[in-house]
């Protein structure tokens, strides 16, 4: 039996973020992970994920993500790698600012206001002018910020991953957490799908979407939902890269559409939707995008980018979220079981607070509170719970 103070299961952004920063704070640190790290079927393993100030009118998510902005422009110094790319952050709107349609863009503009970000809205002209594979003419809307852009999320887990081994972090890949043992009311043993025995003083369970199956507490309050991603390759790539385009919102809180550049590396554009998305079994049901879904992106992209209309879509993929019923991050001990935690959630929008997740998953498992904690507790939610995140698309606001 292999015993740590802190055991890891999983090793995406939340679980390998924690396993640095308890690390650093001097304590024996397991990790427990299938086949390889970044995993092919993580969410984290991704060519690019958004980071953006843009949250409506949510000060906490605003106020978390200036952190971590500043950290992964520290984390790009530090790791000498360009992991976090800052090519500025545009929304898109189908309707005038002040149309009910547009709250999310309205509040998120005042926000950034209010703390004294400059930023631009652009008129049809300049938006022709400055991004002009965008279709000007459907979007009367502009709003053009600086500061955001987008992580290479999977070369920053791998990125991660490296760095916590030369923390001395145990990284156990190739195994997959099976049975969680509970004796009098505290858990003993994680028993693995290969046979392994592990234990520790606390077990933080980041198994992204096989969290609610590890932890089946949490079944009532976490939906594993799926989303589709695509990837052309554009027949002109010089205007498909920044600054000529940056990571954007196409009416999202209307439409769920959002995309990015050209990625530097993969020389894709990627588009994809953030909306209510297919409710699915992470392990049993088939990921495969539906012929519908295709014909609805072609549609988006032949309205919007008419000159990528014929591009060759040369990928996609359903990638799946850890859905909270409200929206919001999943982190805390289990009220009954002592020994088990679970730092998980991520419901669509975790990836650009790599840089913070970590921090207050080590402060909440030292049972200390966080700046930022109270939001993520352990808490009763129901098919009532509104779904929080206000640039997603979801009608009636309800994911139960
Ligand atoms: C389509 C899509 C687009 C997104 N876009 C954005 C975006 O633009 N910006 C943003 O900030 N966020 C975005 N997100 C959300 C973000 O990707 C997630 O919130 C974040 O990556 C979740 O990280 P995680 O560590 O919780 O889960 P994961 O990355 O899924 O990691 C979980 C890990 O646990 C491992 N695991 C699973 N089961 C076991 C087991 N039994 N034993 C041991 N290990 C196990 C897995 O192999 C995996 O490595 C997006 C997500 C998706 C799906």
């Amino acid at each position: 039996m292999k015993t740590f103070d802190f055991l890891i299961v999983g090793a995406g952004i939340f679980g390998i973020s924690t396993a640095i920063e308890l690390s650093k704070r001097k304590y024996s640190v397991g990790v427990l992970n299938p086949d390889t790290i970044p995993h092919h079927l993580a969410a984290s393993t991704d060519i690019s994920k958004a980071v953006r100030l843009e949250y409506g009118s949510d000060r906490e998510y605003f106020e978390m993500t200036e952190i971590c902005i500043d950290r992964w422009r520290e984390w790009n110094d530090f790791f000498q790698t360009p992991l976090y790319h800052e090519v500025g952050f545009l929304m898109l709107g189908r309707d005038s600012l002040d149309s009910p349609g547009h709250s999310f863009e309205k509040a998120s503009i005042e926000l950034l206001h209010e703390k004294g970000y400059s930023t631009e809205m652009l008129q049809h002209d300049e938006l022709r002018k400055r991004f002009p594979i965008i279709n000007h003419s459907l979007y009367p809307f502009a709003h053009y910020n600086p500061v955001g852009g987008y992580v290479e999320s999977g070369k920053v887990v791998a990125t991660l991953a490296n760095h916590a081994l030369q923390l001395g972090v145990k990284i156990h890949s190739q195994e997959t957490a099976q049975e969680l043992r509970v004796e009098s009311g505290r858990l003993t043993t994680i028993k693995t799908r290969e046979g392994e025995s592990f234990s520790a003083g606390l077990t933080i369970i980041s198994a992204g979407t096989s969290t609610p199956f590890l932890v089946p507490d949490l079944r009532p309050y976490m939906k594993i939902t799926g989303h589709p991603v695509f990837h052309i390759a554009p027949p002109e790539i010089d205007r498909c890269k920044a600054p000529w385009l940056p990571v954007f919102t196409a009416d999202i809180s209307n439409t769920g559409w959002y995309g990015f550049p050209l990625h530097p590396v993969q020389g894709v554009v990627k588009m994809a939707k953030h909306t209510k998305g297919m409710e699915l079994h992470p392990w049993h049901d088939d990921r495969t995008i539906t012929d519908a879904e295709v014909d609805e992106f072609k549609n988006f992209r032949r309205e919007s980018f008419p000159s990528l209309a014929n591009a060759p879509l040369v990928y996609t993929r359903r990638c799946l979220y850890t859905d909270t019923l409200d929206g919001h991050f999943w982190i805390d001990h289990h009220p009954e079981v002592n020994g088990l935690a679970v730092s998980s959630g991520g419901s669509g929008h975790g990836m650009k607070m790599g840089p913070i997740i970590g921090e207050m998953t080590a402060d909440i498992a030292e049972g200390k509170t966080h700046r930022f904690s109270a939001r993520y507790r352990w808490r009763e939610l129901d098919a009532h719970t509104i779904q929080a995140e206000e640039a997603r698309f979801v009608e009636n606001r309800k994911l139960g």
